[in-house]
């Protein structure tokens, strides 16, 4: 078990995004190649989309299919548990995130079981899981590779598809220096994967009990799909002998011919693939094998009642919204300081804890990206924009942004005020030196170059130009 470093600890406290953003853009070498990797996933998307001309009817239907399933989500979970009841699994319903931990330790207990394998899933970092076990003499090793990386080095994810996508290869070598006993200096991909291998192995050889997320539940059949790149969620549950498969309640979809539609969505909007290396079905235990589904709420029946949100709980994880989002893509993912980052994240944290995460609707340029690549056409640039304004009505909105929406609505409120405003300042940019007319700007400042101020209003230029059209006419 590792215990080098402490996790950062997830409490009430105010995330501040703009601080954290600014300390990640402190190391201008990692924001560039952050940024350039992720956009490297977008464009490698957007090249696996265009190679499926039905693709807008796909998100379409998508779109429809968790909308019908999460308006008789009650329905679709019961028809789920009984299914998967009668194919030999035990269906439990966790509240929240600290009824979710005690189920998953009881079945451990009851199995005698000392080593976990866990493959991702966000819901147990949602939920806390690996400290709860920990604390309680448990061992849990994540096997995906991005996630292995960084439990070693006690952080959480900050991609929820790409969880080390924030890390050099450099410090992966140094990591497994570290803890894996590697030659020091070990910076080739291929040789840190092997070493990753050897020591997974035995991790998986020695398991009592696989954990693994669900990326779409049926309720028709009662399976499970489990869709991953590595594997590790089939050897984990192929060699324990007690599978945990850990969901939340908006995972479901009705059937089979809808994971059709849902499989073609996935992968492509994740990482351009045309589908996940391993898509993994479960139905029943195998002989000998005790199969545990835990249906977790934690909230989601909240969001569910909320009519300008219960449309985010259609995610499917993909990552897209992460990876299109300039804010995301120049401030990491850790800048959020939630489970869940990105603008997907801003939209799901603020209904957990509005004081917390207030920040973050903030978290986004509103240009629409994150809308436009969303699979299943969740109209996340309109939430962020929502969540804007109730922080502002709830007054969790900082003093600063607060005193200057103000000045600004009554400045724009006025054509002479902005007349008067935009002289002042093209004044200032011509008369002040860059250096302080950037301090003036505050964070928005810090990291741009000032505009060359014009010579002239817009006012002024567009009757100019339209005496001109005149003559010209
Ligand atoms: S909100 Fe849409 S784009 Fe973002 S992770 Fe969810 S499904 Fe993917």
């Amino acid at each position: 078990m590792t215990t080098a470093r402490a996790l950062p600890v997830l409490d009430h406290t105010a995330v501040d995004h703009a601080a954290a953003a600014a300390a990640f853009n402190d190391d201008e070498a990692r924001v560039d190649w952050h940024d350039d990797a992720l956009w490297f996933v977008r464009e490698k998307r957007d090249r696996a989309i265009e190679l499926v001309p039905e693709w807008e009817a796909l998100r379409e239907l998508a779109s429809g299919i968790k909308e019908h399933t999460l308006s008789r989500l009650d329905e679709y979970l019961i028809a789920f548990e009984a299914a998967a009841t009668a194919n030999g699994a035990t269906v439990h319903w966790a509240r929240d995130a600290k009824e979710h931990n005690r189920i998953v330790h009881e079945i451990l207990v009851r199995g005698k079981v000392k080593h976990l394998v866990k493959s991702k899933s966000m819901l147990t970092e949602e939920c806390g899981l690996n400290a709860y076990l920990e604390s309680r003499d448990i061992d849990v090793v994540d096997t995906d590779l991005g996630e292995r990386i960084v439990q070693l080095r006690r952080e959480h994810p900050s991609h929820i598809v790409m969880p080390a996508i924030h890390l050099k290869k450099e410090e992966i070598g140094d990591t497994f220096a570290e803890h894996l006993g590697t030659a020091p200096g070990l910076s080739d991909p291929i040789e840190l994967t092997a070493a990753a291998r050897v020591h997974l192995r035995e991790r998986f050889l020695a398991a009592h009990a696989a954990l693994t997320g669900v990326n779409f539940a049926l309720a028709e059949t009662g399976g499970i799909v489990v869709c991953t790149n590595e594997g590790n969620a089939d050897l984990g549950m192929a060699l324990a002998p007690i599978h945990i498969a850990s969901m939340g309640i908006e995972k479901l979809i009705p059937g089979p011919r809808e994971l059709a539609v849902f499989l073609r969505l996935l992968a492509r909007s994740a990482t351009g693939q045309r589908m996940t290396v391993y898509t993994s079905h479960v139905h029943r235990p195998a002989e000998g094998q005790e199969l545990h589904i835990v249906l977790v709420d934690n909230g989601r029946s909240e969001q569910l009642g909320r009519a300008d949100f219960w449309r985010s709980l259609k995610c499917i994880r993909c990552g897209a919204c992460m990876n299109t989002c300039p804010v995301y893509r120049r401030s990491g993912g850790h800048s959020y300081g939630a489970t869940i980052p990105g603008p997907i994240g801003s939209v799901l944290t603020p209904g957990i804890d509005l004081h917390k995460y207030a920040a973050l609707p903030f978290a986004s340029t509103l240009c629409g990206s994150c809308t436009a690549v969303c699979p299943v056409k969740i109209d996340l640039d309109a939430q962020l924009y929502r969540w804007r304004q109730l922080v502002v009505d709830a007054g969790e909105a900082s003093a600063t942004k607060r005193v200057v929406a103000s000045l600004g609505a009554s400045v724009l409120a006025s054509p002479r005020l902005v007349s008067a405003g935009g002289a002042l300042m093209r004044f200032a940019m011509r008369v002040l030196p860059a250096g302080l007319m950037r301090k003036l700007a505050g964070p928005w400042g810090h990291d741009r170059e000032l505009p060359v101020p014009p010579s002239e209003s817009f006012t002024a230029w567009y009757k100019a130009r339209g005496r001109k059209g005149n003559d010209v006419a």
